[in-house]
């Protein structure tokens, strides 16, 4: 903003304070930066977020964008949604349908052929697949033959990508897998394994009903690695009942032996009435927040100790991982699956509940089975809701998702491409940004802003700033540090 630079460009102070492990660039002890900034808020996988979707958004108005979008000649990701899971996680808050039904997957994938014939009409056919990922539920949950049917179904429809640079990905359930089925997983084409891990201490396992053994988990990773998988991604959760600084300190001693390429490290947030699963968790077992704060404290201290690079947004990864390289060279981007390389800018959808991405419009399927299934035996896409993003929305979008990932944004690169100057455009956010600089989150000039160390640990409250659909509440969104 011209008129402000004198404010705008003051330099941060930089005075190391707060807990024995964190430099700041205020006073303010990071304890009392998280009780400040602790709020829920979107994680920003899509901006406007899923909440904002409409129903009035059909499977009409998405056949037009799908045609519109299907003909560019950029690259497409796809994304599978599998919603089975053999057992309940007593912390789940997915999307997913605990079953031993053995008719239930055939019934699905005979559903997931109709909607696959249905989309690849509307995808061009050169239109490159450089991602793929199968996320649930439990996409393990699929025996060998039907995991193979389903990729040679998808391989039969669109375009694969068979240079090295595709990235092909399946979450693991540990205890669905052993080393030959990781071997078929790399033989249909898969390069990369998500690890549903979330602690390794046994005590913790129990209270939370997900009891993996984690002398299996070593040997899994050990065969991924022969079997030459370029990446290995870790899901781990803090919060959750019965762990302590102690339990976890433990735990951490194995994921950092196992050395995993990415760590997710989510925050348990304990929402019975939301998420019925969770009932089964007694209260008195779970941390209380200093604890947890202590727990976060101890994982971004531990990991970065060895070796891993804080990229934001509960993300670690090592510094030779893509994703760091991509941060680094302004490519990252964020999507539904969490941080992404910038290797296609379009996402299909494809499952129950799953949510696509193309062209300027989002568009989720059902969520529930029973009208998945009716609207495909109709010869309809079994769209639930959608939206199309508004100027606005790009422009906010834009924003957000160049904080989220380069951690930053630049006001000449915001006007150049959307002619409009940035400052202008925000000025009635300064008083929050100024506070947020105060606080040593960012920092603010002329140029732009650019997100602090400490800043990547409230970066979802950075983002918050610029999102305009938040008037109505956050309550249901999940923590924000
Ligand atoms: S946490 Fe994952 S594996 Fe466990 S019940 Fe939920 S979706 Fe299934």
């Amino acid at each position: 903003m011209p008129s402000e630079p004198a404010i705008l460009c003051e330099p941060p102070m930089t005075i190391t304070v707060a807990s024995s492990d964190y430099t700041t660039t205020t006073q303010t002890p990071y304890s009392e930066l998280v009780a400040k900034y602790t709020t829920q808020g979107p994680r920003y996988t899509s901006y406007p977020s899923a909440l904002q979707f409409k129903q009035e958004f059909t499977d009409t108005n998405y056949r037009q964008h799908l045609d519109k979008a299907g003909n560019y000649a950029a690259p497409l990701s796809i994304y599978v949604h599998i919603p089975f899971c053999r057992w309940l996680c007593y912390y789940c808050g997915c999307n997913k349908i605990v079953t031993k039904n053995p008719n239930a997957t055939r019934q699905y994938l005979d559903h997931l052929a109709i909607e696959i014939e249905l989309l690849s009409k509307h995808i061009c056919a050169p239109r490159k697949v450089s991602q793929l990922h199968f996320g649930g539920g439990t996409p393990t949950y699929l025996d060998d033959a039907e995991l193979t049917e389903l990729i040679h179904l998808l391989a039969s429809h669109f375009n694969f990508e068979d240079s090295q640079q595709r990235e092909y990905s399946i979450e693991i359930d540990p205890r669905t897998v052993d080393d030959r089925r990781l071997a078929l997983l790399r033989g249909l084409g898969f390069n990369r394994l998500s690890f549903g891990i979330q602690d390794t201490d046994p005590q913790v396992q129990k209270a939370i009903n997900r009891v993996q053994r984690t002398e299996q988990i070593f040997q899994l990773v050990d065969a991924a690695r022969a079997l030459r998988f370029n990446s290995i991604s870790f899901n781990l959760i803090y919060g959750l009942p019965l762990q302590s600084c102690e339990t976890l300190d433990r735990s951490l001693d194995d994921i950092i032996a196992l050395q995993p390429d990415r760590i997710s490290l989510y925050n348990y947030a304990h929402l019975p009435e939301h998420f019925p699963p969770q009932r089964a968790i007694e209260r008195h077992t779970l941390p209380i927040s200093d604890e947890k704060l202590a727990m976060i404290l101890l994982a971004n201290k531990r990991l970065s100790e060895a070796g891993y690079i804080y990229i934001g947004m509960d993300h670690f990864v090592r510094p030779t991982d893509e994703l760091a390289r991509c941060q680094k060279e302004g490519r990252l981007q964020r999507n539904f699956q969490g941080y992404s390389t910038r290797l296609a800018p379009d996402v299909l959808g494809i499952g129950v509940s799953a949510i696509s991405s193309i062209g300027n419009c989002y568009a989720q399927n059902n969520k529930d089975l029973a009208s998945y299934y009716q609207k495909l035996d109709a010869g309809q896409l079994p769209i639930d809701k959608g939206l199309v993003k508004t100027p606005e929305d790009e422009l906010r979008a834009y924003v957000i998702m160049e904080l989220a990932c380069n951690l930053g944004v630049s006001a000449h690169a915001f006007l150049m491409k959307f002619k409009h100057s940035f400052w202008e455009k925000f000025a009635d956010l300064l008083p929050t940004l100024r506070e947020m600089q105060q606080d040593g989150l960012i920092t603010i000039s002329a140029d732009g802003i650019v997100v602090s160390d400490v800043g990547r640990l409230m970066l979802r409250n950075v983002c918050m700033v610029f999102d305009q659909y938040l008037h109505n509440g956050t309550h249901s969104y999940s923590k924000t540090v």
